[in-house]
């Protein structure tokens, strides 16, 4: 056999990635993407936080696709957000296969892979056997001619997609229409049983991935391989992961179950067609009782088991295992029995696993039970919900014990230290900021018993936060009270819109706050204000990017996903430091455990959930090199409570001031240097 030549070393390829896409080095990048290669060949885990317009995610994919080439490995990146798999797939990893073909010997490949939901099931769409609908569209003519539309374009579609991928279909159909086409892993049958096999759009999406020296997928995909054991990714070494701040909410939302009495009615409706009636009566009879005791449950975290909720799970759970049994083994049986044994089957497994998990939450409190549901406000019924208290000791059993990790983000370090968002992930702790290193203590061991050994590294922004934006505090307001937006913050935006010109982006911690602020405004300034709510939240980022003078008001999604450069965008807005509610079952049960062990349950959950929402807004300000402005913030608390100090660590290190003069004659200078340079 010729011998190999000899690959350039990472350095080396990523200049010729940074020439060919007509870039500069960078030396963020240049120690990123070392710090990584460096990771992959020692194994040692790398927590590497670089900021905006670092170039991170080519400092990343040149040693991944420079190890997947010479090792013969498959490289997995997981993103928690589709615009950052779509920048992957159709942007980055194209330009970079081609730049480093000759390098690297041979142009290397890569794929996406996402959950089978997310593909056309073919045998679903032709097997016609339909979703039990909600209950509320049984009784709404225009949902039910609505969704008939929506499938029947779905069955248009299916003969033009080439992929089968729900993102690829534009406009989108609603849930509801999505689910009649579609089939969970636990409801598929299976590519050997199934008549449509290998031409299944999954099934070729696997295939495709499996051949693939990298894969990108998301975090969900990345908890269910790693951690719940099914094996969707092709075998791996190592993994990437960014936008790592959210993948502890990713995998706590994929081992997060739910138990409903509608759930349970339906699996009754499913199997009823293929067992003995009186069996699945008894599912019946067991979803009535549980929809009657829910209903007089109040909503939140159920710290104890109530004994008659007990006695329904119970009778939930022998209801369900009935069916199953009753559903007999697998049979040589016609397609289309397969097809509806194998969907209530799977139904059934989920109620049953679900009254099992919510009855055993109470013995070893590793998991948090609480009713969810706003009967009252919008019509949802109450919900039972199990989730676990924490994810770190999963992660570090079945991630960083398997396979080498890399974590990376623009906000990684809360407080000047990755230790906080270390802990949460199962890494030890390390004494060290920039640059730390630790060697696991903990009394729970990784799988093979060997200490986890990892290393934070903080590569810096190439911005110059001090000189091209301000952090103004409002510390003149009061706090912010419980009910609603008080009158004087609405104040306070006004004149700070009135000083920016318009250019606002209003991020709320709540949706109430959002729209309260929005309504005021509209009669108070001249520039528009679009709220989140009013249109899809993509096409109104897209209006406030297009109209500099306008001001877009939202919450949650808009904290992390808006990405507008230039004078569209010069002031953030933030009303109230975004703590978890007081209410939120998850995190006042960790905050609860925290304290029981002896630790600051407030700071150690509350204070740093409102750290990295924070960072994440106060990141939305300097999006390109040229971009200056202000965040305000105008919760008082972030200059006088003692967590004060904690909250501002976490933020981009922005010049400071309390003054609200100061701030305005700033904004309104950065107004007339826009207007000048037109
Ligand atoms: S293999 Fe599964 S997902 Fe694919 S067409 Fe068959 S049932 Fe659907």
């Amino acid at each position: 056999m010729p011998a190999k030549t000899a690959i350039p070393d990472t350095r080396a390829l990523l200049a010729t990635a940074v020439t060919s896409v007509g870039g500069a080095e960078r030396q963020g990048q240049v120690e990123m993407a070392e710090a990584v290669d460096h990771s992959i060949r020692t194994g040692e885990h790398l927590a590497v936080q670089a900021g905006t317009g670092t170039g991170k995610s080519l400092a990343y994919l040149v040693p991944s696709l420079r190890h997947a080439v010479a090792e013969e490995a498959t490289v997995v990146i997981s993103t928690a957000t589709i615009a950052l798999q779509r920048q992957l797939v159709d942007r980055d990893l194209p330009r970079l296969s081609k730049a480093l073909k000759k390098e690297l010997g041979r142009e290397p490949n890569f794929a996406i892979l996402k959950g089978r939901r997310n593909y056309l099931c073919m045998h679903r769409l032709h097997s016609g056997a339909p979703e039990e609908p909600d209950d509320g569209a049984l009784f709404d003519p225009f949902a039910v001619s609505r969704l008939g539309r929506e499938v029947k374009r779905l069955h248009e579609w299916s003969s033009e997609t080439e992929t089968g991928d729900r993102d690829e279909l534009v406009p989108g159909v609603t849930e509801q229409a999505w689910k009649q086409v579609s089939v969970t892993a636990r409801e598929c049958l299976g590519v050997a049983k199934c008549p449509i096999g290998v031409d299944c759009f999954a099934e070729r999406a696997r295939a495709e991935a499996g051949k693939a020296d990298v894969v990108v997928t998301n975090h969900a995909m990345l908890a269910i391989d790693a951690i719940e054991g099914f094996q969707v990714l092709p075998e791996h070494d190592v993994v990437v992961i960014d936008e790592a701040h959210d993948l502890v909410d990713r995998v706590t939302s994929v081992a997060t179950e739910e138990l409903s009495a509608a759930a349970i009615a339906s699996a009754a409706r499913r199997c009823g067609r293929l067992i003995d009636q009186s069996v699945a009566d008894r599912m019946v009879e067991a979803s009535e009782g549980l929809a009657m005791l829910l209903e007089d449950l109040p909503v939140g975290r159920m710290d104890e088991l109530p004994r008659a909720l007990a006695g329904t799970l119970a009778a939930v759970r022998d209801a369900s295992h009935a069916c199953i049994s009753s559903l007999g083994p697998e049979r040589k049986e016609d397609v289309e029995g397969a097809t509806n044994r194998k969907l209530a089957l799977s139904l059934l497994e989920e109620v049953h696993d679900g009254a099992v998990r919510i009855l055993d939450a109470f013995d070893d409190e590793r998991d948090v039970v609480w009713v969810s549901g706003d009967f009252a406000d919008r019509g949802r019924a109450p919900t039972l919900r199990v989730a676990p208290l924490g994810v770190g000791g999963l992660l570090r059993e079945k991630l960083f014990g398997k396979r080498t990790t890399v974590l990376t983000s623009a906000t990684l370090t809360l407080g000047g230290t990755f230790d906080t968002l270390a802990r949460q992930w199962g890494l030890p702790a390390s004494s060290q900021n920039r640059r730390a290193e630790g060697t696991a203590t903990e009394k729970e061991p990784p799988s093979d018993s060997a200490p986890i050994r990892w290393t934070g590294l903080d590569v810096g922004s190439p911005f110059q936060h001090g000189s091209s934006g301000i952090l103004y505090v409002a510390r003149h307001l009061p706090p912010p009270g419980r009910d609603g937006l008080p009158p004087s913050y609405v104040d306070e935006i006004e004149g700070l819109v009135n000083a920016a010109g318009g250019r606002t982006l209003g991020l709320f911690s709540s949706m109430r706050a959002a729209k309260a602020a929005a309504e005021a405004l509209r009669d108070k300034v001249e520039y528009t204000v679009f709220c989140q709510g009013d249109d899809a939240t993509g096409q109104l980022v897209k209006k406030f990017a297009e109209d500099p003078r306008s001001c877009l008001f939202g919450t949650l999604s808009l904290w992390q996903g808006v990405d507008v450069p230039g004078p569209s965008l010069q002031l953030v807005v933030m009303d109230r430091i975004p703590f978890p509610r007081p209410d939120d079952p998850l995190a006042s049960a960790r905050q609860k455990a925290v304290s029981e062990r002896g630790g600051n349950g407030f700071l150690t959950v509350a204070a740093t959930h409102a750290a990295l929402l924070l960072a994440q807004g106060a990141g939305r300000l300097l999006r390109s090199m040229n971009d200056k402005g202000v965040v305000a913030i105008l919760d008082p608390r972030l200059a006088t409570a003692r967590y004060g100090g904690f909250l501002r660590a976490s933020l981009p290190p922005y010049w400071t001031t309390y003054d609200p003069e100061v701030v305005r004659a700033a904004l309104k200078r950065l107004d007339a240097a826009v207007e000048a340079g037109k």
